[in-house]
């Protein structure tokens, strides 16, 4: 098999020699930030939209990425180049670097940003067509007062206890609720469900990601004449949806066939959940920064 080769401070390293100190602060506090991309047909999709996110996640943590923009991308162009990859998933993070202790960033001198690409296939095809079986949560969404769900940080402890409770109900994904009862997001996918024609995600004000496959498929929404609501909604209106599916970078678009023991819809993959899956096919390979010529 070919050397994986990872980005790691301006180096490329082989996996074995990819290395982060036991002080790094993303370690020690979750304190860092990532993105998950995708790269299709040697096609970075979305890559701005990544981008802007982490630089815009750095800006709210006060976190020096000691990349340009244009640095950053190049540096994701070449480690791709580097593994020969035409698909995979990307794993961009930023820590706050090695510090002592103690929780004070103003003790880490320099971010660590890291670049890992890999092969990545997480529901068989299969799944698109069937829909999954998922389970609501009793863990809640961190409030955004706290933790505002835009920064897209290390601290996922929130949607590893999530996580959790769907590897002990036997399921891929689970729906997790804020702390009023709304529905928020999966543990790392955003929701949507379809009643009579109309589409509708969570805001994310509510507690959820901003996340770009979700942005995209309201694009698609748009453009295809799916009328779409960003409003809040209960398990009530997921159980009585004709379509539930979940949205995310490595996800895709995957349907829902059944949520706490209710059929949703004919219990398989239905026809808008579909059509926006061919849709975002089209897509993917097109929208973003070509890597190969
Ligand atoms: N919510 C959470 C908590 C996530 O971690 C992710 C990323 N996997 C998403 C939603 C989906 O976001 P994106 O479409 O940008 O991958």
């Amino acid at each position: 098999m070919a050397e994986q080769w990872i980005y790691l401070n301006g180096d490329y390293v082989t996996k074995e020699n990819a290395k982060v100190s036991v002080y790094d602060h993303g370690f020690l506090y979750g304190d860092g930030i990532f993105e998950g991309i995708r790269i299709y047909n040697g096609n970075i999709f979305k890559c701005k939209e990544h981008l802007d996110r982490l630089y815009d996640s750095a800006r709210s943590i006060m976190l020096d990425i000691p990349l340009s923009y244009e640095d950053m991308q190049a540096a994701l162009v070449e480690t791709i180049r580097r593994n020969g990859l035409r698909d995979g998933y990307i794993r961009l993070i930023v820590s706050r670097g090695p510090g002592n202790l103690g929780l004070d960033p103003k003790r880490c001198p320099s971010a660590w940003v890291v670049i890992i690409v890999e092969q990545l296939a997480i529901y068989p095809e299969e799944a698109y067509r069937s829909g999954l079986v998922s389970v609501s949560v009793s863990q809640r969404r961190n409030i955004p007062d706290a933790l505002n769900p835009k920064i897209k940080s290390l601290n996922y402890l929130n949607n590893i206890l999530v996580k959790i409770q769907a590897n002990l109900a036997g399921v891929g994904e689970a729906i997790m609720l804020n702390a009023q009862g709304y529905v928020a997001e999966g543990s790392s996918d955003n929701i949507f469900i379809i009643k009579q024609g109309v589409v509708y995600t969570p805001p994310c004000y509510i507690g959820a990601l901003e996340g770009i496959t979700r942005a995209a498929i309201m694009e698609l929404c748009a453009r295809l004449g799916y009328k779409l609501k960003e409003e809040p909604f209960t398990l009530h209106d997921v159980y009585v949806a004709d379509e539930v599916f979940f949205t995310g970078t490595a996800a895709e678009v995957i349907a829902v066939r059944e949520v706490d023991g209710r059929m949703i819809g004919k219990g398989e993959a239905g026809p808008i959940t579909t059509h926006l899956l061919e849709e975002f096919r089209k897509i993917v390979d097109v929208d973003g920064v070509k890597v190969f010529a």
